[in-house]
């Protein structure tokens, strides 16, 4: 294979030989590995090290070609197998994926660099949609209604679309997939899963465990690829519908684009999570929420805290009580180390770091104090790592970029607002809506806020409300776009189409009767 781009680091051919030396991540079509010919290749890094390990394939159109073929072929075949006969495979990945995800969780910090409790995290908040996927027969089941005019009977039957499309974003590769693909699934569709190309590995572990759970092969496929993969997918006529989680502009294209190509969608963006902290609050459960919620995963969380608002009189308060926190998190490699695990991994690229980095040079220019400052973060003996240290700012003008944009990096700013207002209306006044939360011992103030605020998702004294599995995930503006959220009710909708029956069966002692003849006029209940 030969590779076409050129970000591979030169510390990397030093440590692991040329690009053509290393191991690729390859697709998953028709139930096994299929090495790509496409001639293109990504880079995928130990982010602790800083140092490329593997390489991904970028599909070419003909790979994308045959891996919706099979998908199709895949759905022609479990979408004609009985419920019960699905439901066992459902519980079959169920058990396999509840016995194995230790390794999952290996896979995941070794291309993320999460810390590894987290990736486990991660892992046990998507098993909860498989869980409940496993009660798909309730949930996609119809509705009759007996006599719903004379000798009439009307019921409604919920069918699967066909194929469908999963793209995801490098900071859940297990857990975003498992918002989606086990509700499709469940309710008879193919998917064909695009991860992204920072960390293609999960998505193949996933893939071998529903082969072993019973799953008919085409039914699971890994699409590894760019924009090229994506594109291949919104433009291809056989699938019927796009569920995507990245950025803010992609989801946006991605929306469009389906639309328009006459595809359902759904397509969750980014985030900046507002924390709204009333002066009646418990000021350290506060700062423990906001560090916890602020800087895990290094804050590569589209529910991470971003921005604190603090009604004053407690900010100088709280940005003590935050400091100290933050003096004694430790910032490490993923796995750990001999004295166990750190609190926070690296980020996932050089590039993203650069970027977070950025952001804080921003808020310096503008003004803003900054408090604590990661920016020189390093660590021992993982001097090439993209490790970012936990930053806090302090009075970042509302006009900055670094205020109006996603970070996505251990950052944490904290604004000072004079009333409760002021701070719901800064939140309201915001491009995402995505999560957020009041914290407060005033149940009065907790509850106009989750009225009036414009936001998908909303923690009362919780820090990140991302919503159990039977209940809906999603945001508002920038954070959404399309109807619906992920799992819960709302997925079994979106992977669903349902078809309305009006019947009549004529009861043998009647038949030969009179039936209401020739009549032109509109059909009417009676
Ligand atoms: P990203 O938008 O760069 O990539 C997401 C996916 O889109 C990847 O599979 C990628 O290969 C593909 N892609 C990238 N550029 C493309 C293009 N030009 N055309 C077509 N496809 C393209 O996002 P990311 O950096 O992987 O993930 C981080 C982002 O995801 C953050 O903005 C975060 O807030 C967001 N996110 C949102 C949620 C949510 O629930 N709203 C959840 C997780 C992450």
């Amino acid at each position: 294979m030969t590779t076409t781009d050129t970000t591979q680091t030169s510390a990397a051919a030093g440590a692991f030989g040329a690009a053509a030396d290393l191991p690729v991540v390859t697709h998953w079509i028709d139930g096994a590995e299929h090495p790509s010919n496409s001639g293109r290749t990504a880079p995928v890094y130990d982010p602790a090290r800083g140092v490329v390990t593997k390489r991904v394939a970028l599909a070419d159109q003909a790979e994308i070609d045959e891996a919706i073929a099979s998908a199709q072929r895949g759905f022609e075949v479990w979408s004609a197998l009985s419920i019960a006969k699905r439901q066992a495979v459902m519980f079959a990945f169920r058990e396999l994926l509840n016995a194995r995800k230790q390794e999952l969780a290996e896979i995941i910090t070794s291309e993320h660099g999460k810390v590894l409790s987290d990736a486990l995290g991660e892992i046990n908040r998507g098993q909860e949609v498989v869980e409940l996927a496993t009660g798909f027969p309730h949930l996609t089941k119809g509705a009759f209604s007996e006599g719903a005019s004379t000798g009439i009977d009307v019921y409604s039957i919920r069918q699967p679309l066909g194929v469908v499309g999963l793209i995801s974003p490098f900071n859940f590769p297990a857990m975003v997939p498992m918002w989606f693909f086990p509700v499709a699934i469940a309710a008879g569709n193919a998917v064909v899963l695009k991860p992204s190309e920072k960390d293609p590995s999960a998505a193949l572990w996933i893939a071998k465990l529903w082969q072993e759970a019973g799953l008919p092969d085409g039914v699971f496929t890994v699409l590894q690829g760019d924009k090229l993969a994506v594109d291949g997918l919104l433009q291809s006529p056989v699938v019927q519908a796009v569920s995507f989680v990245g950025s803010t502009p992609i989801a946006q294209y991605i929306y469009e684009t389906a639309a328009k190509n006459g595809k359902r969608v759904q397509a969750l963006g980014g985030a900046k999570n507002h924390m709204l902290v009333l002066p009646d609050a418990d000021l350290d459960l506060v700062a423990d929420q906001a560090v916890n919620a602020g800087y895990g995963a290094a804050g590569e969380r589209c529910m991470a805290v971003s921005v604190v608002l603090a009604v004053e009189p407690v900010a100088d308060e709280l940005i003590g009580k935050i400091a100290d926190r933050i003096a004694k998190l430790r910032v490490g490699a993923g796995v750990g180390d001999a004295s166990g695990e750190p609190d926070l991994g690296p980020l996932i690229s050089p590039e993203h770091k650069k970027k977070v980095s950025g952001y804080v040079d921003i808020a310096e220019a503008d003004g803003a104090t900054i408090v604590v400052d990661g920016r020189a973060c390093n660590v021992d003996g993982h001097e090439g790592g993209f490790f970012f240290g936990p930053t806090l700012i302090d009075a970042l003008p509302t006009g900055s970029r670094a205020y109006q944009e996603e970070i996505f990096g251990p950052v944490l700013q904290v604004l000072r607002v004079k009333s409760f207002q002021e701070g719901l209306d800064l939140i309201n006044s915001g491009q995402f809506g995505n999560g957020t939360a009041i914290f407060t011992n005033d149940g009065g103030a907790a509850r106009r806020f989750q009225s009036e605020v414009q936001v998908g998702m909303i923690g009362i004294n919780v820090p990140i409300p991302v919503p159990v599995a039977y209940h809906s995930f999603g945001g508002w503006k920038n954070s959404l776009f399309g109807d619906a959220k992920a799992y819960g009710a709302h997925g079994f909708d979106f992977f669903t189409r349902e078809k309305a029956v009006t019947a009549r069966w004529i009861d043998p002692a009647t038949r030969g009767g009179d039936h209401g003849g020739i009549n032109l006029g509109f059909p009417q209940n009676d």
